[in-house]
């Protein structure tokens, strides 16, 4: 899984969080870190980055930043999990491997193992399938485990089906008057890889007509493969075509890209695709759709929802799932319109609205 940029240096956190485990590993000496934000409605869920950073703070600062925003991604979901994120520190220099990176995760298993399953761990930026097979080795608190060992697998097809029915729901409303649907609508996906080269085939499979764009020209073939054309990023970014799907690093929306936009939708993948939350309301003024992308994007941890049930996992019921991102889109954006907001600002009200309501049956004397 890509990195998606959303780490660089936020220098402010609000500490409004249940718990922050901080813990050097007594195998590797290594800092691993969980933060949990929210267990309201839920275990927190999310997922163990594995990352170089300046220092041990830095990396608590982003596993606190990066759980609350899990707290908002599960809830506008509605699934029954909080909000939650590990952290590894790892060494400079390239990632670690063989028995360096197993005790950095079994280490990380310890961490986990202290909360006691009020944190569920899984996949993320820096680990694979393959640690997670590890860490299950020492916690039973894993998820995101190959499907052959019973888990959900790879999330990046359902990342992809969600993000293609929260399209539906913002090209429902914006192309209203010509029908609203995918058919005939042009779509640019800027970043190929395993959730922008579903979503493309997914997309070209509607009846959209594709532009894909990467960093890395050999995504070119997938491009020549499902008949989409091929363009730089910074063109894909500029291209006057119905919807842009963000789909590669966080924080491409910014001052200097916006002016650009030709696209009346953004929904899209990447995580933070907004430099910062503000910028929501300067695309609304434009007159631009931004689909919130924790709603779009929740495709990946409502499948590993599913992998947390007492029945164990069932890839149908995932997809029925993820096919709810729809509606949720659709009640996002008449929020917005009922409240005169940004999509985005009516997707942390939902989100906030459904963490009240769970705080509220656990302190009903408040
Ligand atoms: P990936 O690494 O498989 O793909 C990312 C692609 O983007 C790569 O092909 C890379 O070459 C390309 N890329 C990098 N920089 C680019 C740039 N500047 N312009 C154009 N292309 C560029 O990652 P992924 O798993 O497909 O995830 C994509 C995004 O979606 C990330 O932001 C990720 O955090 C987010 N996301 C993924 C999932 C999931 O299920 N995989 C779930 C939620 C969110």
């Amino acid at each position: 899984m890509a990195f998606d940029g959303d780490s660089a240096g936020t220098p402010l956190v609000a500490l409004d969080h249940e718990e922050l485990v901080v813990r050097r590993g007594r195998r590797s000496g290594a800092y691993t870190i969980v933060a949990v934000h929210s267990t309201a409605l839920g275990p927190a869920v999310g997922g163990c980055r594995m990352w170089r950073y300046v220092d041990s703070a830095a990396a608590a600062r982003d596993a606190l930043r990066l759980s609350r925003a899990m707290t908002f991604k599960n809830a506008a979901a509605g699934l029954a999990m909080g909000g939650g994120k590990g952290v590894i520190c790892a060494d400079p220099g390239a990632p670690p491997t063989g028995s360096r990176r197993r005790d950095m995760l079994l280490d990380f298993a310890d961490t986990v193992n202290a909360l006691d399953g009020r944190y569920v761990t899984a996949e993320d930026v820096g680990t694979s399938a393959e640690d997670m097979a590890t860490l299950s080795t020492a916690t039973n608190h894993v998820s995101g485990l190959a499907r052959e060992q019973g888990g959900s697998g790879d999330p990046s097809p359902f990342t992809a089906q969600g993000v293609e029915a929260a399209m539906r729901a913002c090209v429902e409303r914006q192309f209203a008057h010509i029908g609203g649907d995918l058919v005939g609508r042009s779509v640019a996906v800027v970043g190929a890889g395993h959730v922008g080269g579903a979503l493309a085939q997914r997309l070209v499979g509607a009846g959209a007509r594709v532009t894909l764009a990467d960093i890395d020209p050999e995504r070119k073939t997938l491009a020549d493969a499902i008949g989409a054309d091929w363009v730089e990023p910074t063109e894909a970014l500029r291209a006057e075509v119905d919807v842009l799907a963000p789909c590669a690093l966080g924080g491409v929306l910014d001052q200097t890209t916006i002016p650009h936009l030709r696209a009346p939708i953004v929904c899209g993948a990447a995580n933070n695709q907004l430099a910062h939350d503000g910028l929501a309301d300067d695309l609304a003024a434009l007159g631009i759709l931004y689909a919130p992308d924790f709603v779009a994007n929740a495709g990946g941890i409502i499948n590993i929802s599913v992998e947390l049930e007492p029945g164990g996992y069932d890839p149908d019921e995932a997809t029925r799932r993820v096919a709810t991102i729809e509606d949720t889109m659709r009640t996002v954006l008449d929020d917005a319109e009922r409240d005169g907001v940004a999509p985005l600002a009516a997707a942390y009200a939902l989100a906030r609205g459904r963490l009240q309501e769970a705080e509220n049956t656990l302190n009903p004397t408040g």
